[in-house]
């Protein structure tokens, strides 16, 4: 088989679980190579039933314990039960299982196994949730072996993933390296093969970061050379869309309840510079959170529509995209400004996507804001001057030549790309090419600097009431759980069952809500509209709002798990508050409670400088801290860290520009051939 085949091919994997896998955007086997795994849990010692007492909540443990009399099986409404006790010499542990009743054969009285799972304590008892059963030579086997927890979505396991991974190898090896053997040696990089193999099941954490050290050479590397071919592309560019500037951005600017800062004024400036210019405008913004980044987009838009031309903004999700039409059209209709401004997004209904092409095509619409499904559809554009990306951390590098495809005239439009990245000036250049840079230093005059605390759990009751008063004084509150739902074997709170916890607290007093990215497109937006609308006071959140989001009444937010996230993704989920008039308050809840983390969490609270954040966070993590998965969170590469292995990035850097003829050829074969090189 070849990389480039389809996972149906591999045995086991039928329609049903290969759209599974597409969820995940899983569709190769090159994909499934290269779908790597979130973290590892390495089996613990096996130890006795009376310690579990002094276990935490939610540990995993492994207990050797002999079955006592025969399980006992419930149903209760679709969910059924499976209780069984079990012993050692030294106590006794409730062993359950949801919706697996075939188990009761398994656990056949007097027999004797490892159960490792879960640790749960209620009304005094002590129980293993879900646990898997081992003989013990087949535990004893696995000790100090690194499994894998692959990010998951519902219906796939880790375990079918594993084994898919593994059928995956036996398919395609061996795997040839697209870098010969000298060029290999040059860079001190391990092949390709070893580098997949080790990802999946490393041996050590040292053969794990030298593993991820070249898939990150990887995903520098295609990202460098799509650049370079952008460069090429652009070089001939000139400026289709002569702009100047118009009186109705004066106007704009004249009426907005605040001063723009000077910063927002100089990038402004460059823009209507370069489309005034003689080359086609190729330009970032670079702006930590906060700054205002979406009025300068604007401003830059509302220009394109004066000048009779249409642009088009491109978010990286739905929620962010909707949000930014809404805002848009709420500030041209107070200020009396007539364009209109479109929405496309993939979960319109078929209808609504065809009406929205066709104002497109017309010309109609002439401020369009979308998702990627600006790319991915049908779309044709009547006169396209004008895309702007906002927060695409890996803005495609493409997408300005497949948006000039998808005009009437195929005209090159101009790009202005606005991003939060806290990245050195220096990297900024080796990752963005030739784009011209517009760095906007300078924060919102009026904003108080946020408060901060780093506390632990038991810090959670004050965090409630602190909220409770906060809501009664008319504000709202974000609380951010790293995960969506209980999961076995990850650690953490959760969305779902911490809402269900925060509504039984507050009762009909505090309206609260949750949101996910397991929701589907429609309902995330209508979650954030009433949010924005203040129709929910508690938004209980992953990280999808990470991004972007602007709801300037919230004044709280609070972070279950901070001591999980990077401090650069942490800084950008802070910036949800503290862009109004009112203090606001930021807590980072440590809920494993160690002093290190505490000491990384507190620089959060020491400065409001990204770019500062981000490197201290480094010196602090160290390089090659961990197997690099707990990211800085900052670029949104899936391997590669921009901080921890700008190593990497400079090599590529290097190779790309002394690339051979025969190199550059080699790689396009192997990319034509697979698929792509990289993630
Ligand atoms: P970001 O740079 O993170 O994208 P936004 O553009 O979302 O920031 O702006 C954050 C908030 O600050 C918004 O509510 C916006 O209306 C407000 N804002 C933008 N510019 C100014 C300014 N010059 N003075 C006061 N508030 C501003
Ligand atoms: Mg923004």
């Amino acid at each position: 088989m070849k990389l480039s085949d389809s996972i149906q091919n591999l045995k086991g994997i039928g329609e049903k679980t290969s759209t599974l896998f597409g969820k995940v955007g899983v569709f190769s086997l090159w994909d499934l190579l290269l779908y790597i795994p979130r973290d590892f849990v390495i089996n613990p010692e096996i130890r006795t039933a009376s310690s579990l007492l002094e276990a935490k909540e939610g540990e995993l443990a492994a207990v050797r314990l002999t079955v006592q009399g025969v399980p006992s099986l419930i149903h209760v409404r679709r969910l059924s039960i499976l209780n069984a006790f079990g012993s050692d010499e030294t106590g006794s542990v409730k062993l359950s299982w949801y919706n697996q009743p075939y188990l009761k054969k398994t656990l056949q009285p007097g027999s004797t196994r490892v159960f490792l799972g879960k640790v749960k304590f209620n009304r005094g008892t002590v129980s293993l949730e879900h646990p898997k059963m081992f003989r013990l030579d087949e535990y004893e086997k696995q000790k100090g072996i690194l499994h894998p927890v692959y990010p998951l979505t519902h219906g796939l396991t880790s375990k079918g993933i594993e084994k898919a991974v593994k059928g995956a190898f036996d398919a395609v090896t061996p795997i040839s390296d697209f870098l010969t053997k000298e060029e290999l040696d040059k860079l001190d990089l391990q092949d390709l093969e070893t580098s997949l193999r080790t990802v999946h099941s490393p041996a050590s954490p040292e053969r794990m970061t030298k593993a991820r050290k070249r898939l990150a050479f990887n995903e520098y590397l295609s990202f460098l050379l799509s650049i370079r071919r952008m460069k090429t592309e652009n070089a001939a560019s000139h400026n289709d869309f002569h702009m100047t500037e118009a009186d109705e951005t004066n106007k704009l600017i004249g009426s907005l309840p605040y001063k723009l800062t000077g910063a927002q004024t100089r990038a402004f400036q460059d823009v209507i510079n370069d489309v005034g210019g003689e080359r086609a405008m190729n330009r970032l913004v670079q702006g930590d959170v906060g700054s205002g980044k979406t009025i300068v987009a604007l401003l830059a838009m509302l220009t394109a529509a004066a000048n009779g031309y249409q642009s088009a903004m491109m978010a990286p999700t739905e929620v962010l995209a909707s949000q930014h039409a809404e805002k848009i059209r709420g500030l041209f209709e107070e200020y009396g400004i007539n364009y209109d401004v479109e929405l496309l997004t993939g979960s319109l209904t078929a209808k609504e996507k065809r009406e929205a092409k066709k104002r497109i095509e017309s010309g109609e619409a002439r401020i369009v804001i979308g998702t990627h499904a600006l790319i991915q559809e049908d779309v044709v554009f009547q006169n396209l001057a004008l895309v702007v990306t906002d927060e695409q951390h890996r803005f495609g590098v493409n997408q300005r030549q497949v948006l000039a495809d998808k005009t009437i005239n195929k005209k090159v439009p101009h790009v202005l790309v606005m991003s939060a990245t806290p990245i050195p000036r220096t990297l900024a250049i080796i990752l963005y090419g030739d784009l011209d840079i517009s760095v906007m230093d300078e924060l919102p005059a009026a904003r108080l600097p946020i408060k901060n605390a780093v506390v632990g759990i038991e810090y959670r009751k004050k965090a409630y009431n602190f909220i409770l008063k906060q809501v009664q004084e008319g504000h709202q509150a974000y609380v951010i759980c790293p995960q969506v739902e209980e999961s076995e074997m990850v650690e953490g709170e959760n969305v779902t069952d911490y809402s269900a916890k925060l509504k039984e607290i507050y009762g009909d007093t505090v309206r609260v809500a949750m949101l996910h990215g397991k929701m589907k497109p429609k309902e995330k937006n209508e979650i954030m509209r009433q949010f924005s609308e203040h129709e929910i006071d508690v938004l209980v959140s992953t990280t999808v709002i990470e991004v972007g989001v602007d709801v300037p009444n919230s004044t709280v937010m609070m972070i279950e798990d901070a001591q999980k996230f990077g401090l650069a993704a942490l800084h950008q989920i802070r910036g949800r508050v503290g862009r109004g008039k009112a203090q606001s308050y930021c807590i980072f809840v440590n809920t494993a409670g160690g002093e290190e983390d505490n000491k990384r969490l507190k620089v959060l609270s020491s400065t409001n400088d990204g770019f500062k954040i981000a490197s201290e966070d480094l010196k602090l993590r160290g390089p090659g801290d961990l197997f690099g998965i707990r990211q800085s969170g900052v670029m949104d590469f899936k391997i590669a860290d921009i901080y921890n292995d700008a190593d990497m990035l400079k090599a590529a850097s290097a190779f790309v520009h002394d690339i051979s003829k025969e190199a550059e050829e080699r790689l396009m074969v192997y990319e034509a051939d697979t698929g792509r090189i990289t993630l």
